[in-house]
């Protein structure tokens, strides 16, 4: 019924925290945040799961806007499609599909961070093993909603690690065909302690 999230060696699960004020934690012990509180992403919308562009897109969108309007300085910013798809440090935050297989990772999050600076990041979802759905779609069988593995992910790639309450959306697994399209006061209480309080700068 669960599934892995995120694959990585150096995830944040690993670490041990002596006293356990908070849920949620950061990407890792440095705490990297983004230095203007606004992060620019693309999407090649391209995938196996026969999901047309519009609804990738408006999942994504949705998946990264659930994170700007929850009170913290902290927003995404949508700035097209594109056809990269690979993990690689181009200069650009990538969103896109692969036909491959990371173990039980559903999707990952590849960060690029210098101490506590967030430089960049690529987002893979993983098709050899799983299947996506629009949100406006009938989830069924080995699949999930990409509205919900973005939250997560894009989570990842604002500085949150894993947390350890089983219902906020930066819990390390994921229920199949998970419908929800917002965060949980666990998760909000995470982005708002990076960024503080307030509104996002917005796109510029
Ligand atoms: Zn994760």
């Amino acid at each position: 019924m669960y599934k892995k999230l995120f694959g990585f060696a150096f995830v944040v699960c690993f670490l041990a925290y002596s006293a356990d004020l908070y849920a949620w934690r950061p990407l890792s012990t440095s705490r990297p945040t983004w230095p203007d509180g606004t992060v620019p992403f693309y999407v090649n919308p391209a995938n196996d799961s026969g999901v047309p562009d519009d609804a990738v897109i408006e999942s994504m969108v949705g998946g990264t806007d659930a994170w700007g309007y929850v009170g913290a300085g902290f927003n995404f910013c949508y700035q097209g499609t594109t056809t990269r798809r690979t993990i690689a440090r181009d200069g650009f935050n990538d969103v896109f599909f692969r036909n491959e297989t990371m173990g039980g990772a559903i999707a990952a999050t590849y960060p690029w961070t210098q101490g506590g600076t967030y430089r960049e990041f690529d987002i893979k979802f993983f098709e050899g093993s799983f299947q996506f759905f629009g949100i406006s779609d009938a989830c069924s069988g080995n699949g999930f909603y990409i509205w919900y593995i973005a939250m997560h992910e894009f989570g990842h790639g604002l500085g949150l690690g894993h947390s350890q309450f089983t219902n906020a959306v930066m819990y390390a697994s994921a229920r199949r065909c998970d419908s929800r399209v917002e965060l949980e006061s666990d998760d909000v209480d995470g982005v708002v302690a990076l960024y503080g309080p307030g509104d996002g700068p917005g796109c510029f």
